[in-house]
């Protein structure tokens, strides 16, 4: 595993107040990593700075192999070298099928010209079916993205981000509001993706990510506050007072 983002004395003020605070720690590619912490820990904050919503006022963030710094890059910039985001809720074309939905997302690796090509080839067909199979959703290709379940629509967003070619997957709470065999699913979706992808899952439902069964980094007034197994993490007294509000 090498290292594929770097984040080095992060700080973030809005107003004065320090939402983000010396923040170091690195991600590995592939990885599978869960960030947890309470409300305000800085979480959101944390993925507003990699994906380049919010610029810190302080530290670095490096990318990949060649070292590049992220804050010199824009947002779609940042997407296009390999960062992809999941939000909370999904969001899908409901009213286009699955097919279409990933379709859309296809990115064409020769350039903007082609994509419409690209999109109806045989290739591109053939790349969609691949997702659709990764993500669970071969079987549903021609029903209506609004007609899925909240979990099947999660799916299928993962798989739009993966049309995208990320190297990084930073995804939101994927298991709020499923079943408890969406859930099941999704772990092992996740795992799976792990494999390939650096993919960072930001949780608050401890059981989920006991489930992950990966390297936790808990967040706390944004900082590191602890770092390891969730076995691990759970016994840190300071982790102990946060979760408890001592
Ligand atoms: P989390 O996702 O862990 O709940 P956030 O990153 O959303 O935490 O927020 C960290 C802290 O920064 C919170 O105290 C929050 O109120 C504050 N904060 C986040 N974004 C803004 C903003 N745009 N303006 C002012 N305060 C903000």
């Amino acid at each position: 595993m090498s290292t594929l983002l770097e984040l080095s004395g992060v700080s973030v003020s809005f107003d004065g107040f320090r939402a983000i605070n010396n923040l170091s720690f690195q991600i590995g590619e592939p990885e599978l990593r869960a960030i947890i912490g309470p409300n305000g820990a800085g979480k959101t904050t944390f993925m507003d700075i990699v994906t380049g919503k919010t610029r810190p006022d302080e530290g670095t963030v490096i990318w990949g192999e060649k070292s590049v710094s992220l804050l010199r890059m824009s947002e779609s910039h940042i997407a296009r070298a390999g960062i992809g985001r999941k939000f909370q809720k999904p969001t899908v074309f409901e009213s286009q099928t699955v097919r279409e939905n990933l379709a859309m997302a296809l990115k064409n690796p020769r350039g903007p010209f082609d994509v419409l090509l690209y999109r109806k080839s045989a290739q591109g067909a053939a790349r969609i079916e691949e997702i659709a199979a990764e993500v669970g959703l071969l079987d549903h290709l021609p029903r209506m993205a609004g007609e899925l379940s909240h979990g099947q629509k999660q799916w299928l967003e993962i798989g739009m981000l993966l049309a995208q070619e990320p190297r990084l997957l930073l995804v939101d709470e994927p298991a709020a509001g499923m079943t408890p065999a969406e859930r099941e699913h999704t772990t092992d979706l996740l795992k799976r993706l792990a494999r390939k992808h650096a993919v960072v899952v930001v949780e608050h439902d401890m059981e989920f990510v006991r489930r992950l069964d990966c390297k936790v980094t808990v967040l706390h007034e944004g900082s590191v506050l602890a770092e390891g197994s969730l076995d691990h993490v759970v016994k840190n007294k300071e982790v102990i007072d946060v979760y408890l509000g001592r």
